[in-house]
């Protein structure tokens, strides 16, 4: 549909929107500060992909409003979206590239690094050089990017720090439905009569779901959380499950519709393989055992499993609590097999949904990473590397045939010499990644470590070469929101000194290559990488094949699949909606799992479980948020909290400065909050911090198919800190 059709039916929102942005409905701005203009675009922090206008005078960014007409968050913002424009004033960027401290042009960085990587992989094999990407670049970036990783460089492993928080989702969804994909959409949290948040702390971690959530006022809500979260704190009920429960709870909620003549059979018969087995193995979930093993009250377990049972419209819904185990992808599985028995898929109101956790990535599962190829093609399936071949017009032996190494077998590989050289793309896992100080390790083995980024990190500090690059606002793409919605992404203003888009560095590494052309044959902008995706991806789960920039406009985002002849405007809403999957059969696996035990438990030196998690000022290391001072002002050092029990026990009080130690290491020094918010032996550290960092005392434990890290649960002591030093955290 062309934008004048749009415009004559009323549904053209391409328009610049000053129309929306009235001194009536938002006060009045100092004259100072008042924007020459509003450019709309979409936050580049968290996936609710909430849009945004950022408003720009004399070529700089001074104000941001949410997008009164934008589907997803109509005008809302949370702190962080609230501020996202001083990001691009802040200080600390990376500006010129540096070879071993020395500037360098990009003709001679660029040079240096196509020519170390080639030689490593004539020398080694294409196993000795890896790289790590992000889920912050735009989608065309990423298609881009895996083009130039896999056909250009020739390299074997390709992994994102996506593996970090969202791999175990995929993992699950594949499990169960044969394909990745989030199945639901946010209005199924206002339609749905129960939404059961499983290890999701909306509140601080996706802070624009929560009205959803909270506008659906007939809706019961049921938390299960260890904590008792903000999100907690306004649910209908909190389930406080003991850590690494979470599997017994839900074969406990299984058993129960089971046992209860709650499942909806027609569907089960018709949709799903292994219900037999499925009951056999959760037969002996009774409440009683559920709520003893999960150290919950057993009348509150049974009126979940009561109103979970007996919904016309559920959403099961979860984030890192879930996927941040050893056992996160069998624990989605076993979500979308609550899901699949009650009928609850493809209906409004009713999806297994999992809540992605960076802006983009989405984008890195649709173009493909260590776990799928573009299209969420697989590397094993024969028909998949044909068909990618005659879409790039190569030779089919070009495309692997296996996946290579993910996030922690990368590291792994660099400790045990076999990987030489890394790039390390808008990421920074000297804070992020678990137990520290073998990363640290890691990283100082290498012949080569390259790191693209905006802003001066801990990680680019260790960097033989650093190549500056442009943030959220100073380039333009799309993203994809964890509803499979695609929005747009604006240039707002110029990248500071040197620093270039991502698009222009891989497509100028091409260049120097000698492959630009063979890679992207005429393209100069995004959107040639955009126009080269929506063919790429056509046919496919994530169909972006009737996607256009002036779609996306028009509708405020467009939700795929989204072809020519089926979709509304605005694209699909949900999957499935015939209830056939793209299993070999059409079918939903059922899933069986028991729970396993922590391979850290507590015990005499260590007797405390350590929990880690967010707030809502910041966003991950707080590469960007730790410099905005607003958002500093309110958060401006880690902390630990602790239950009154323990604290007495131990004679500490809120405000006192403790040491966090684990077996792999200690954090000196971080202030104490006492607080009845976690459970007796139990406490929990913020990630986001540099100086106070928790990755310092995680377990290097990982789920055996998705390799997502299981930060959440390792044994700690805690005591006095030594000296009261009260150093603020950061990473600046
Ligand atoms: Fe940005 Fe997420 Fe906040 Fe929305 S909820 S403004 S997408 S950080």
């Amino acid at each position: 549909m062309n934008t004048r059709i749009l415009r004559l039916l009323g549904l053209d929102r391409s328009a610049e929107p000053p129309d929306y942005v009235t001194d009536e409905q938002f006060g009045p701005m100092p004259q100072d500060k008042k924007p020459d203009e509003w450019i709309r675009t979409t936050c580049g922090y968290c996936s609710v992909g909430c849009g945004m206008l950022v408003g720009v005078k004399d070529g700089k960014a001074t104000a941001v409003r949410g997008d009164p007409t934008h589907p997803v968050n109509e005008g809302r913002l949370c702190p962080k979206g609230l501020s996202e424009h001083l990001t691009l004033s802040a200080g600390g960027r990376l500006s010129t590239p540096m070879i071993s401290g020395v500037p360098a042009t990009w003709d001679t960085a660029i040079g240096y690094v196509v020519d170390a990587f080639t030689n490593l992989v004539a020398t080694y094999g294409p196993e000795s050089v890896a790289v790590l990407s992000t889920g912050q670049l735009v989608t065309e970036e990423f298609y881009a990017l895996g083009k130039l990783v896999r056909l250009g460089l020739g390299l074997s492993h390709y992994d994102g720090n996506t593996t970090l928080c969202m791999a175990s989702a995929v993992s699950g969804y594949k499990m169960s439905f044969g394909s990745d994909g989030p199945p639901g959409a946010y209005s199924d949290f206002v339609d749905a009569d129960v939404i059961v948040l499983i290890g999701a702390n909306i509140a601080d971690n996706h802070p624009l779901l929560a009205p959803r959530v909270l506008d659906n006022a007939a809706a019961q809500v049921i938390v299960v959380d260890p904590r008792v979260t903000k999100t907690a704190m306004v649910a209908t009920s909190h389930l406080a499950i003991k850590p690494r429960t979470d599997i017994t709870l839900l074969n406990g909620f299984i058993n129960y519709v089971i046992t209860n003549d709650l499942v909806d059979t027609a569907f089960a018969a018709e949709h799903t393989d292994g219900f037999a087995e499925l009951a056999m193995h959760v037969a002996s979930y009774s409440p009683a055992f559920v709520a003893d093993a999960c150290g919950i009250d057993e009348d509150a377990y049974v009126r979940a499993a009561q109103a979970i049972g007996t919904s016309k419209k559920l959403m099961l819904a979860w984030t890192m609590g879930v996927n941040h185990s050893t056992q996160g992808s069998e624990t989605v599985a076993v979500i979308n097999t609550l899901s699949a028995i009650t009928g609850n898929l493809g209906r409004p109101g009713s999806a297994p949904m999992s809540i992605t956790g960076q802006c983009n990535a989405m984008g890195t599962r649709e173009t493909g990473f260590t776990a799928s190829m573009p299209g969420y093609r697989a590397y094993d399936n024969k028909q998949d590397r044909a068909d990618l071949a005659a879409l790039w017009g190569i030779d089919e032996s070009r495309i692997p045939v296996a996946r290579g190494r993910a996030y922690p077998d990368i590291i792994e590989g660099i400790i045990g010499g076999r990987i030489k050289a890394l790039w390390i793309i808008g990421t920074n896992p000297v804070v992020s990644y678990p137990n520290r100080e073998l990363l640290e390790y890691a990283l100082d083995r290498l012949e080569l470590l390259v790191v693209q980024d905006g802003f001066e990190t801990p990680t680019t500090s260790r960097a033989h070469v650093t190549l500056p690059a442009a943030i959220w606002g100073e380039k333009g793409g799309t993203f994809t929101n964890s509803e499979r919605r695609v929005s747009r992404v604006r240039k707002v203003v110029e990248p500071p000194a040197q620093a270039r888009s991502d698009f222009d560095i891989f497509l100028a590494v091409a260049q120097h290559m000698g492959m630009r052309d063979e890679l992207y044959p005429g393209w100069e902008t995004p959107q040639d990488a955009f126009d080269e995706w929506t063919r790429v991806s056509k046919g496919r789960l994530c169909d972006y094949s009737a996607i256009t920039y002036d779609r996306i406009d028009a509708a405020g985002g467009v939700q795929w699949p989204c072809t020519l002849d089926t979709d509304t405007l605005g694209g699909t809403p949900r999957l499935y909606e015939d209830g056939v999957v793209p299993t070999p059969n059409g079918r939903i696996r059922l899933q069986r799992s028991t729970a396993k035990q922590m391979t850290e438990p507590p015990r005499e030196r260590f007797p405390f479980i350590l929990n880690t998690g967010r707030t809502v000022e910041h966003w991950h290391t707080r590469t960007k948020t730790g410099r905005v001072e607003i958002l500093e002002r309110l958060a401006p050092d880690g902390w630990v909290e602790m239950n009154p029990i323990d604290a007495t026990r131990l004679r500490l009080a809120s405000g006192d400065m403790v040491r966090v130690a684990s077996e792999r290491g200690a954090i000196d020094s971080i202030p104490l909050r006492v607080t009845a918010i976690v459970r007796p032996g139990e406490i929990f550290i913020p990630f986001h911090y540099d100086e106070m960092c928790a990755n310092r005392i995680t377990l290097n434990e990982f789920d055996p198919v998705s390799r997502e890290p299981n930060y959440k649960q390792c044994a700690v002591r805690v005591d006095a800190a030594p000296a009261t030093l009260a150093p603020r955290g950061g990473c600046r």
